[in-house]
């Protein structure tokens, strides 16, 4: 028998129109069972309406990853099941991204696949897994069999760092059954890409800018590009094949920044390319005015939380205040954020405070976002999170 949720009086709608996350003041009672334990969610009336993972140690008491109003065992949460969802997303992926000029892509996007807690890249014949949550822990054996039955031999855990996250989640870094050595090479858009999916930061590579890259692609030529928080120069390589004049990557990382070398070098474009270990709001403060032609800022999450958005706020108003002003006269500005707490019309503000204040005149030329790979679950729009402004400077 599966433990059973049941929701008050009224509170069943967000899960009729399928949000995946039930909150703790939406059900009767709290449940006395484990972390991760698979529940069956019903209404007042006790039917059933969904199944998902229960979480008593979080605000989030339940994720949903199936919507149903039929009595289910647990018996019907079996590899099959789960076979299913991870065979439908690669071929989605198949569909979409994969191909002879791209091996690398996101296999699982959590909610947004309803595998909640759950994310997987794919890096050529590897994958790499994120476990976020106890219950996707709990089915940690079926999605690596199902990884193996497409085909996937080589899988590396990856466990975020954080103590918080380690004491929740037992389940340690490493690769399951036999090893690749690093770094994988992959190509992205016919450019080629060193990964080290043990030391890098998130997966191994920031997959979720493929498009944005292949957009700075077509704007480079003859152009003199910053690309600023450029960890292992994923855009630069695309600016540098799109015929840029030249070329520098900064970040503040020096393991990034050996990367960011080895990856021009892969792509025969170094000879038009430097790169510095340095903090980019430093560097953005100290460089020449009218210098460069097209700048790219993609920082890290500034606000992780709900409480940094304020100071977030300032850190992306600082670095895009000082590109706005230095950048040269017809100048065109790639500006990121990929923190989830800061929403599309947030971000948005943000920039056209900082575009105010530099007195520059400013068109938005493009609205960019995550890949299809990336998918957004329509019922679930907190699973946006990447948000882009291309401006055109005069
Ligand atoms: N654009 C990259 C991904 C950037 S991730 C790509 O397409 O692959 C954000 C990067 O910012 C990380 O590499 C991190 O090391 C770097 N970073 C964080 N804080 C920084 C700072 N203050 N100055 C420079 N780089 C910083």
């Amino acid at each position: 028998m599966l433990p059973i949720l049941e929701l008050k009086s009224g509170r069943e709608r967000s899960l009729n129109n399928k949000h995946p996350w039930i909150f703790s003041g939406a059900v009767k009672n709290l449940l006395t069972i484990e972390t991760g334990t698979i529940i069956k969610v019903v209404d007042n009336k006790k039917t059933p309406i969904a199944y998902g993972f229960y979480d008593k140690q979080s605000q989030i008491v339940c994720k949903i990853f199936l919507f149903s109003n039929q009595e289910l065992l647990i018996e019907y949460f079996d590899e099959q099941f789960w076979f299913h969802k991870i065979q439908k997303a690669f071929m989605l992926r198949r569909e979409l991204v994969l191909n002879e000029n791209t091996n690398c892509c996101r296999l699982l996007h959590a909610e947004g696949d309803e595998m909640p807690g759950v994310i997987a890249d794919i890096y050529n014949n590897a994958v790499v897994l994120q476990i976020l949550h106890k219950g996707s822990e709990f089915i940690l054996d079926h999605i690596v069999a199902s990884l193996n039955k497409l085909g996937f031999e080589y899988i590396y855990i990856k466990s975020k760092e954080s103590s918080k996250h380690i004491e929740y989640i037992s389940v340690a870094s490493g690769w399951i059954n036999k090893a690749l050595p690093q770094p994988i090479e992959v190509i992205e858009n016919g450019c080629k890409f060193n990964v080290n999916v043990e030391s890098g930061q998130k997966t191994g590579f920031f997959l979720d800018q493929r498009d944005n890259r292949l957009l700075v692609k077509t704007m480079s030529k003859g152009k003199t590009v910053l690309n600023a928080f450029s960890y292992t120069a994923g855009f630069s390589v695309y600016a540098a094949k799109g015929e840029a004049k030249h070329v520098v990557s900064v970040d503040i990382s020096k393991d990034a920044i050996e990367a960011a070398n080895i990856n021009m070098q892969l792509n025969n474009v170094d000879h038009m390319h430097v790169s510095k270990a340095e903090d980019c709001f430093k560097y953005l403060k100290d460089m020449e005015d009218n210098y460069y032609d097209l700048i790219i800022l993609d920082p890290p999450a500034f606000a992780k939380s709900a409480k940094m958005v304020n100071n977030a706020a300032r850190g992306y108003k600082e670095i895009n205040l000082m590109a706005l002003k230095k950048i040269k006269e017809g100048g065109i500005l790639f500006t990121y954020s990929c923190s989830k707490n800061i929403d599309r019309d947030l971000f948005r503000k943000i920039v056209f405070g900082a575009a105010a204040d530099s007195g520059r005149t400013v068109q938005i030329i493009y609205q960019l976002t995550q890949p299809s790979d990336h998918p957004i679950s329509i019922y679930h729009p907190e699973g946006e999170y990447l948000k882009g402004l291309v401006l055109k400077v005069t």
